[in-house]
């Protein structure tokens, strides 16, 4: 199936056995001494084991006090070099080859980690991020920039000494080099400024010193960010120039991503941006270049690395979040075992979303990315018969996890189907590839032959009869519905019978309730022609949920007309109108058709009371304990499989 994505390739002096690159997500499972901990070197090792070509770390800190988070793996003093010499060797146990990234983020320090320094940049100008607040930077001045220069190649030498096969220069994404590329953030008239040669300049003469120190031989890899994406920043016609200096200037790699915090919806695109929608960029930089390039950006399958390839618009498919996902993707991949995949769903729940919080990342399809040693599965020293109550993504999970233990798994769904709550999330726009996780999940309880009993509900009757050990109660949660006054009409419907098929709606449609559920259920019904109005008694609509993702859901609703009443009431709903009331004053919404409730879920686990005095062991998760993301509903499915 698979003609380029397997093939050798030369970079440099170095050979690669495939060419797929696991480039790196902002892990945090570093302390601040920047010492590479087991938690680091476990991940590489985990994706060195899956069989990807190239490994290009996740960013590395040159100095101490100028680094974007507490977290970062560091390589700023020769201290920290004998930990990173272990990464390094269990990468190589596997025959997988690692290149460090190593950046400075300039004026991107989040000032709410309270970092100890002034952030630094090319020109005093605020990031214009709207995600976390940050400094005005300091301009650096001439002096201070040769000093940072010579902190990147001590950095890159400290890099060679602890066996990396190469060193990446991190030039985009914000980050100080893409700041001195930048127009947007670069307004100097000195030798570091005002002309695109010059701008160039800061990035070429840290080149020129790495290279000087790691010697001719070693891999020097820069990765840009093509097209920032913001008014007056760099374009792919800037970063075509940009590129051909860097060849000149001796690199082996060019890295082509996307990008900067501004539009951080790009940089981590979540599944509202098309699969591999970057890769002309790369295909761009291709055309002018000879060394080897790499296209990044929302590909997260083998297949669409292929046929990226086989389109010839790169010669390396970098996958971050997807490699973040499953570890053995490559190896999955040749083995032909494409079913096994574990697919980044683009949720940025676990990855991005931990990161923002100052928290280490990991993965809602997976939580022992991340936390290989902790959460490996081992065989159960006792074996069980083990029950689980739900089919839903915390049900399945603890089943395939209990499974490839060892014990006897029965699971128990009332539905006719497996999938619960979250076959509904895959409902609205842009949420479809959530359905990725059901079909591989299902196809693991077939493989690990679990009984599964669909129409079933799990019954006193069948516990006495069949006598499990354990049973694992993942019941999910039941929809709200409020005491408004008229709630029981006709003309009221609850927001998952709308995305179960169940029910249908007229045009003019009002949802009550602008929480996630509600937000996307308006989308849907927008998308497909219904007039929406939207009444949340909060100042916001989708409150919790990941900006990044709200931007998306957000340019939907407007672009739908979607009409958002904020602060506003439901008073009474009647059989044609809506009676709201927003700062004291009444208004009536008329010629209603239908009025969707989405008001929110309540727990449902009546049945480990009941089963609490009949069975050993009861272990409730999920929805079923409290209403939460699916995140922590999937580990602790995952969790559960792995304690009884
Ligand atoms: Fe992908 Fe979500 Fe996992 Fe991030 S948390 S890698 S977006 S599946």
């Amino acid at each position: 199936m698979f003609r380029s994505i397997f093939q050798p390739i030369k970079i440099g002096n170095l050979e690669i056995k495939n060419r797929l690159v696991n480039t790196g997500v902002a892990t945090s499972y570093c302390n601040p001494d920047g010492i590479a901990t087991n938690r680091l070197i476990e991940y590489y090792e985990a994706r060195a084991k899956g069989g990807w070509g190239l490994i290009i770390t996740d960013n590395y800190g040159i100095d101490e006090l100028c680094k974007d988070s507490p977290f970062v793996p560091g390589v700023w003093n020769d201290e920290q070099i004998e930990s990173h010499s272990k990464l390094t060797e269990r990468v190589h146990n596997y025959g997988g080859r690692i290149v460090a990234q190593i950046g400075h983020p300039g004026r991107e320090v989040k000032n709410y980690l309270s970092l100890p320094k002034a952030v630094v940049a090319p020109s005093p100008i605020k990031d214009p991020n709207t995600f976390y607040p940050l400094d005005v930077p300091h301009e650096l001045n001439v002096e201070e920039i040769k000093e940072i220069v010579e902190n990147f190649s001590d950095a890159a030498l400290r890099v060679k000494k602890a066996g990396y096969d190469g060193v990446e220069l991190k030039g985009g994404y914000g980050y100080l080099i893409n700041q001195f590329l930048s127009p947007f953030s670069n307004k100097r008239t000195d030798e570091y400024g005002g002309t695109i040669l010059n701008r160039c300049r800061f990035l070429l003469e840290i080149i020129e010193s790495v290279r000087e120190k790691v010697g001719e031989d070693y891999l020097i890899s820069v990765r840009i960010s093509a097209d920032e994406f913001v008014d007056g920043g760099l374009t792919i016609e800037d970063s075509k120039v940009i590129a051909r200096l860097l060849e000149k200037a001796g690199i082996d790699l060019l890295n082509v991503a996307f990008g900067v915090y501004k539009s951080m919806y790009y940089m981590a695109p979540p599944s509202a941006v098309p699969h591999g929608f970057f890769v002309d960029l790369a295909s761009e930089i291709k055309k002018i270049v000879s060394i080897p390039v790499i296209a990044v950006g929302r590909i997260n399958t083998p297949l669409i690395a292929e046929t990226v390839l086989l389109s010839e618009k790169a010669d390396l498919v970098a996958m971050s979040r997807a490699g973040l996902a499953d570890p053995e993707l490559p190896n999955k991949a040749k083995e032909g075992r494409l079913e096994d995949i574990i697919h980044c769903i683009g949720c940025l729940q676990g990855c991005v979303g931990a990161y923002f919080k100052g928290q280490p990342v990991h993965c809602l399809v997976n939580p022992e990315s991340g936390k290989e040693k902790e959460l490996s599965i081992k065989p159960a020293l006792n074996k069980k018969k083990v029950f689980i109550v739900g089919g839903g993504i915390a049900g399945m999970e603890a089943a395939i996890v209990a499974a490839k233990r060892g014990h006897e798994v029965h699971l128990y769904e009332k539905e006719d189907k497996l999938g619960g709550q979250w076959l509904l999330a895959a409902v609205p726009p842009h949420k479809e590839e959530l359905n990725t996780l059901t079909v591989w999940q299902k196809t693991q309880l077939g493989k690990l032959g679990v009984n599964i009993f669909l129409k079933t509900e799990l019954t006193e009757e069948i516990v006495d009869k069949e006598n499990p050990d354990a049973v694992i109660i993942a019941t999910g949660a039941n929809p709200i519905v409020p005491g408004i006054p008229g709630v029981d009409s006709g003309n009221v419907i609850i927001a998952q019978d709308i995305l179960a098929g169940r029910k249908n709606t007229g045009n003019n449609v009002v949802v009550i309730g602008g929480g996630q559920v509600g937000a996307e259920t308006a989308a849907h019904l927008a998308n497909h022609g219904s007039r929406v109005t939207i009444v949340e008694m909060q100042d916001a609509i989708a409150k919790l949920g990941i900006p990044l993702v709200n931007h998306f859901l957000m340019k939907d609703l407007k672009e739908n007309n979607v009409n958002i009443m904020l602060n506003t009431a439901v008073k009474e709903i009647f059989e044609d109108s809506v009676l709201v009331e927003r700062n004291n004053e009444e208004i009536k919404l008329d010629n209603i058709d239908t009025v969707v409730m989405a008001i929110g879920s309540r727990s449902e686990n009546k049945l480990a009371d009941i089963l609490k005095n009949k069975v050993k062991e009861v272990i409730t998760i999920g929805d079923a304990v409290k209403v939460r993301d699916g995140i922590n509903a999937l580990e602790e499915g995952y969790k559960a499989g792995l304690q009884i």
